[in-house]
């Protein structure tokens, strides 16, 4: 039943039909694990996805092998963005659940190129903080790890 639910979820999945190569992409790069790709409304120019060809809904169910090769991947593009497209920085984001503003249900890195001039882009209103509010936070999320 659940494989059955699963199986229908990732024919469903446009980023796995994409990493499969059955729906064009702009691809950037592609190895067994990983297709790379552009996105369709770019932040900025030259702004990419990484996709594992493996369904995951979000990082919670990414298998831990895979994770581990996210990060030096993204830095490998981030790098040729810096020496290709000659941009000054760029951001790795990764959102996790419609409250975090995932909208496509397939874990992704966006690789977002930065160019000198362009907005500084923070992705949250700095907040204000307590001590206590903060040590009582931290005690909370330590109690799950
Ligand atoms: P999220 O909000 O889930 O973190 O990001 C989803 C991203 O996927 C968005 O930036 C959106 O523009 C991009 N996107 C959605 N559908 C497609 C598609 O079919 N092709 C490509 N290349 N990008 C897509
Ligand atoms: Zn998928």
């Amino acid at each position: 039943m659940w494989k059955r639910f699963r199986l229908e979820i990732e024919m469903s999945c446009i980023f796995c039909k994409i990493a499969a190569g059955e729906i064009p992409s702009a691809t950037v790069y592609e190895d067994e694990t990983f297709r790379v790709i552009l996105d369709l409304n770019p932040a900025s120019e030259g702004h990419a996805l990484i996709l594992p060809k493996s369904h995951a809904a979000d990082v919670t169910e990414l298998n831990e092998e895979i994770a581990a090769k996210v990060l030096p991947l993204a830095t490998r593009v981030g790098q040729s963005m810096k020496a290709n497209l000659g941009c000054a920085g760029f951001n790795l984001v990764q959102n996790n659940g419609e409250a975090a503003g995932q909208t496509v249900r397939h874990f992704h890195m966006h690789v977002i190129p930065r160019y000198e001039g362009g907005p500084v882009i923070a992705a949250w209103e700095p907040g204000t903080s307590t001590p206590e509010g903060l040590a009582e936070t931290a005690a909370k999320i330590q109690a799950g790890l």
